[in-house]
């Protein structure tokens, strides 16, 4: 059995007001939320002061990037030690507004999360089609070519404990949702392809789903078998439609 895990991923939002009121209401409200695990990506600068206020609870801390440097000439850029001296416990890569917007290709995706588990923290390693490449039918090849560009470089053992995130670029922001069925389809294809080199972490890695995940859609969502949860960017900067989704992903 996977145990689902709903992170929040908070991106350039909040400040030190918002944020405070926001992890109190999460606090507040977890322990009616079952067995799931609960993370939330804080902006770098406050997670310092996410993880001190979450420092008794059950919900995790992560950031939205990492450096895979360990230390040095690298301006502008945060390490996996120092993610993990102010509690980090998972980081994203390869989001795709740092695909589009930074420069971030399959192989430095790839890279980094070799650099996230040196580290001991878990990757949550995203993917995901453009609108373009949804509507030429070539959802399946650009999955295929990122999950390829870690398993073809660094093997199928990088999968062991990572947590791939299936995000559908057109559904990101958008309030667009894939179905429940189109995601379950890409979902699967995602373990497959890992169960052709490794069906044992095929079957243990989460594969979970982005792309404006709400409250109302996210039942539906993770009723599907390959659907282990969810990434949540605009729903959960409101404690209560997030605390939803993670009531009905420990459903
Ligand atoms: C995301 O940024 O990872 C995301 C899924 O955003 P949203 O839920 O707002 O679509």
């Amino acid at each position: 059995m996977r145990r689902p895990l709903v992170a929040g991923n908070w991106k350039m939002n909040g400040n030190l007001k918002s944020i405070h009121a926001l992890v109190e209401e999460l606090k507040r409200g977890i322990d009616q939320v079952g067995e799931v695990d609960v993370a939330v990506m804080p902006p770098f600068v406050y997670i310092p002061e996410v993880t001190r206020l979450l420092k008794d609870s059950r919900i995790a801390v992560g950031a939205q990037n990492m450096s895979r440097h360990a230390a040095g000439a690298f301006t502008g850029e945060v390490s996996g030690e120092m993610l993990k001296e102010f509690g980090c416990r998972y980081a994203i890569i390869g989001h795709s507004e740092r695909r589009a917007n930074y420069g971030e290709t399959d192989e430095k995706a790839a890279r980094k999360v070799v650099g996230v588990k040196e580290r001991g923290l878990i990757p949550i390693l995203c993917v995901g089609e453009t609108l373009m490449e949804h509507e030429r039918g070539n959802t399946y090849g650009v999955v295929k070519r990122q999950v390829d560009a870690v398993l073809d470089f660094f093997g199928v053992e990088m999968f062991r404990g990572t947590v791939i995130a299936y995000e559908p670029v057109w559904a990101i922001g958008t309030g667009k949702t894939a179905t429940p069925e189109i995601a379950q389809s890409v979902h699967s294809f995602i373990r497959d392809r890992l169960a052709e080199r490794n069906e044992a972490i095929a079957n243990e890695v989460r594969i979970i789903y982005g792309g404006s995940v709400k409250a109302s859609n996210a039942a539906a969502l993770f009723a599907m078998p390959d659907i282990d949860g969810g990434l949540v960017g605009g729903a959960s900067l409101d404690a209560r439609e997030f605390l939803s989704i993670c009531k009905a992903a420990a459903q």
